[in-house]
């Protein structure tokens, strides 16, 4: 290659570096080289087919258009995957023409086909390298039902559906935590089928389990990188159950995959059973850009959202089974008596319908009464955050509850610290370690004193174990 050649492909690489941005032209252009220039047509490589493809399918004209403000006679770029030792002779394969261009609305142009007809290839290869987890038709933005617990992860969820490729990404990732059965699962795989649906994204949906051994299937047979770009290749990468992440090396790609896309503006979305902070077997860097989108609780279902649901349930089982009808008050009853989650709840419902379609009986309420025994549970107890210990803490003994976290070491502020980390320590599965870093990045060792320092003071200080008491009761109501 001349030196003038070499030049203008520098120039070429900063108009496409200047007009797709810093991090699209390193994710996808970093390691395209110029092969050479014949007459009207550039010949360019890349190192996979995955990237061939996905540049054929996206940025095929910006391509032709830098090398066109450079070289004005250039009318076609070739573009091919160079094989490890660039021997073999490469196919020819037109990724965009000047009369591509010019005239897109000409149909019949080869060239424009080409181009629509290699778009879909980088879903079916991110499909085949990853797998994605199976879907349930049933849970979709119609059967879910909003109420007050899930309105704010509702409506978020919808507008990262309705996003189209290109959009600015409003909030990233968008995290979405809440206990066993409350519509986290359900809310995902909506904006998967609504995602999908709409618009020409492509949106994946991994369980942290698929995520992990996908990974470790593609390491395996030494596909990572493949595995890595196919991954790139998603407009929304969704993930569900997050808190079952595990082990170094998963984390390790978990991160920098979570980087790769957020940095190219892609949407991530997660669920998980607890927030960010609490994920305590990630690392801080993970954690805190998890936190640094929008991190939304959706609270235990409400009596009218329960009813919601059941009312749903018993319409999507109608479809099938037209003789099927559950009256009022037997949805009444559920909707107060089965509170625990969601899972329950459509537990109630495909019980009420087998034992009507078996037996042929209508439903009723001792029907009901019967058959659902065993899914009213004694209401759960609460989950306590650290955070709350430290509010009622701190209101308790009237001091800041930055001054539980700091490090004063005065007498107003050691004892209800101490207090604090015991609570912490008593009633949530918090470890020790992550204890001492929700307290202003204390040692455990210090957590552990001031719990075995309370243990034994409420043993025989009555007043200190009344105070223990009445946080508890505050904290449990
Ligand atoms: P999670 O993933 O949070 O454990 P799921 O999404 O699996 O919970 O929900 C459990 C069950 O409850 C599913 O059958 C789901 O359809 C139903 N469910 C939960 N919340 C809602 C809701 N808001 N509207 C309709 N169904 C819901
Ligand atoms: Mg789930």
């Amino acid at each position: 290659m001349t030196n003038t050649e070499q030049d203008r492909w520098s120039r070429v690489k900063g108009r496409l570096r200047s007009s797709v941005g810093e991090d699209v032209y390193s994710s996808w252009f970093a390691r395209m080289d110029l092969e050479g220039v014949q007459d009207e047509s550039v010949h360019l490589s890349v190192p996979t087919r995955f990237l061939k493809s996905w540049i054929q399918a996206h940025y095929a004209e910006r391509v032709l258009s830098a090398w066109q403000a450079e070289l004005p006679e250039v009318h076609r770029i070739d573009l091919t995957v160079r094989s490890a030792m660039r021997a073999a002779t490469p196919a020819k394969e037109p990724i965009a023409s000047a009369e591509a261009t010019r005239r897109p609305e000409r149909t019949d142009a080869r060239p424009m086909q080409e181009l629509r007809a290699v778009a879909t290839v980088p879903v079916s290869a991110s499909h085949d390298a990853l797998g994605g987890s199976p879907l349930d038709p049933r849970l979709t933005f119609a059967s879910f039902v909003v109420g007050r617990s899930n309105t704010l992860a509702h409506a978020a969820a919808r507008q990262v559906a309705e996003g189209r490729r290109g959009d600015s990404v409003m909030f990233n990732p968008l995290y979405i935590h809440a206990g066993v059965g409350l519509g986290k699962t359900h809310l995902l795989q909506a904006v998967t089928w609504a995602g999908n649906a709409a618009s020409e994204r492509k949106v994946l949906y991994l369980t942290a389990e698929k995520f992990m051994y996908g990974f470790v299937a593609a390491l395996k047979t030494q596909t990572a990188l493949a595995f890595k770009e196919a991954l790139r290749g998603i407009d929304v990468l969704v993930i569900d159950d997050l808190q079952f992440l595990q082990g170094k090396s998963t984390q390790a790609e978990f991160c920098h995959t979570l980087n790769a896309l957020i940095d190219a503006g892609r949407q991530v979305v997660i669920a998980a059973d607890r927030p960010p902070s609490d994920l305590e077997s990630l690392d801080d860097r993970v954690r805190s850009r998890l936190a640094g989108g929008l991190v939304v609780e959706m609270g235990s279902l409400g009596e009218e959202l329960r009813l919601g649901i059941l009312r749903s349930r018993v319409a999507a089982a109608r479809t099938h089974h037209s003789s099927f009808d559950v009256p009022d008050q037997v949805l009444d009853y559920l909707a107060r008596t089965i509170t625990h989650n969601g899972r329950d709840l459509e537990g109630a419902i495909n019980r009420l319908l087998a034992h009507s379609k078996l037996n042929n009986q209508p439903v009723t309420l001792d029907m009901a009464e019967r058959e659902v025994r065993d899914l009213i549970r004694p209401q759960e107890p609460k989950r306590i955050k650290i955070e709350d210990i430290q509010r009622v803490v701190a209101r308790q003994y009237n001091v800041s509850r930055s001054d539980l976290l700091s490090s004063r070491r005065t007498a107003n502020v050691v004892r209800p610290r101490q207090v604090a980390m015991y609570l912490a320590k008593t009633l949530t599965l918090r470890s020790l370690p992550e204890i001492g870093r929700r307290f202003g990045g204390r040692d455990h060792t210090t957590v552990l004193h001031a719990v075995r320092k309370i243990e034994a003071l409420v043993n025989r200080d009555t007043a200190l174990s009344e105070e223990v008491e009445s946080l508890k009761r505050q904290l449990q109501e």
